[in-house]
């Protein structure tokens, strides 16, 4: 017989693991599918919106945030969209960051494209989220409406000095152009290193159809594509690059940049593959859990959410979690070089998986 004053040490659950053995330690939280620029290789904008009434509450999207971390997600980066137009959005960074305070979660982090950073990054810094990354693929004005389809560079360059004067760490992230922005890279470099930031490379990935593509793709151009590689050995020619054991994380890989004593992170999401190493997965904002970005299909937990009248339990939902997580495919099909009829395959656009 148990002695019945003695507290039975509470069992740790078992990690949550996919198919394959990997650990899944990361969740891509979008907050939204909406977004205020349209990037010319990102479907938001044009791909159509989900219902309003199918976005998930931001009570919901804590609960599955948190049903993640109890079961092992250590890091949570808030996406979209832009995550930064939700309304509100102050109240879900605050419930994650209490999950920061309580040692339940090792990082609190978010992917933004700056516009409204200047509002908001001292709330952020203040909820415990110590560093971000900012999009930017331009220094140029012009270019940089080009790019976004109209957009003002201003309010991002402003977004970024406030975030860096609240203490923020700053990744730029900079999708590679070929014949777009492959001619600013020295310069964005430079610049990152002057700003106390990071650089990080994002290769093109290839996330629908081409012009002309039909609803809910992404306009992807593949004469834009660049690969990293050799982007690689374009900067070595002028600066001092050295691989870095630092790791953020997520996908990138790091080189030191002797010269500004910053770092340089290059995510080559097709022309290498990490895939074996993948430690992600995305909620989106309507509430479908993503296992991998470059395939299609997804485990829809909203209608388990909404489930009426008996409200879904933690069990069940730790439940349809796990079930999600084991359907996690082996590897992206992002090669589309390797086999073209792969680069039509419609994928959810990313604005709505999250980035
Ligand atoms: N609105 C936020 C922003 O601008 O950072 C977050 C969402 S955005 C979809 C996240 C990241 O995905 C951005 O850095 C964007 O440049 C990147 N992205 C979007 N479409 C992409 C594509 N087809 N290939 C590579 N990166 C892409």
């Amino acid at each position: 017989m148990s002695d019945p004053g003695v507290v039975a040490p509470v069992q740790p659950l078992p990690p949550l693991v996919d198919g394959l053995g990997r650990a899944i330690t990361y969740l891509r939280l979008s907050l939204t599918d909406r977004c205020d620029l349209r990037c010319c290789y990102c479907s938001a904008g044009r791909a159509a919106l989900v219902p309003r009434e199918q976005i998930l509450s931001l009570e919901e999207l804590a609960r599955v945030a948190q049903g993640l971390i109890r079961l092992g997600v250590r890091k949570v980066r808030l996406t979209g969209g832009e995550p930064l137009i939700r309304r509100d959005v102050m109240t879900l960074v605050r419930t994650l960051g209490g999950q920061l305070a309580a040692g339940a979660l090792e990082e609190l982090t978010l992917t933004t494209n700056g516009r409204h950073l200047a509002r908001y990054a001292a709330d952020l810094a203040a909820a415990g989220v110590r560093r971000l990354n900012l999009s930017l693929d331009t220094l140029d004005p012009a270019r940089f409406a080009a790019i976004t389809g109209g957009g003002r560079l201003e309010p991002v360059l402003q977004g970024l000095a406030a975030a860096r004067q609240a203490g923020l760490a700053v990744r730029l992230n900079c999708v590679a152009l070929r014949g777009v922005n492959e001619d600013e890279f020295d310069r964005l470099l430079a610049w990152a290193g002057e700003q106390g930031c990071d650089l990080c490379l994002i290769e093109l990935m290839p996330l629908g159809g081409g012009e002309g593509a039909g609803e809910g793709e992404a306009p992807y151009r593949p004469e834009h594509y660049l690969p990293l590689p050799l982007v690689r050995q374009r900067l070595a020619r002028r600066w001092t690059l050295t691989d870095s054991p630092y790791r953020s994380g997520g996908p990138a890989r790091y080189l030191t940049v002797a010269e500004t004593g910053g770092r340089l992170g290059l995510i080559a999401a097709r022309s290498e593959r990490f895939c074996g190493g993948c430690n992600r997965v995305r909620l989106t904002a309507g509430g479908a859990l993503v296992p991998c970005l470059g395939r299609p299909g997804a485990f829809e937990l909203r209608p388990l959410l909404r489930r009426q009248p008996e409200p879904l339990s933690e069990l069940a939902l730790e439940h349809a979690l796990r079930t999600a997580v084991a359907q996690k495919p082996a590897a992206h099909d992002f090669d589309h070089g390797r086999n073209p009829a792969l680069a039509l395959v419609p994928r959810c656009p990313i604005s709505r998986t999250g980035g």
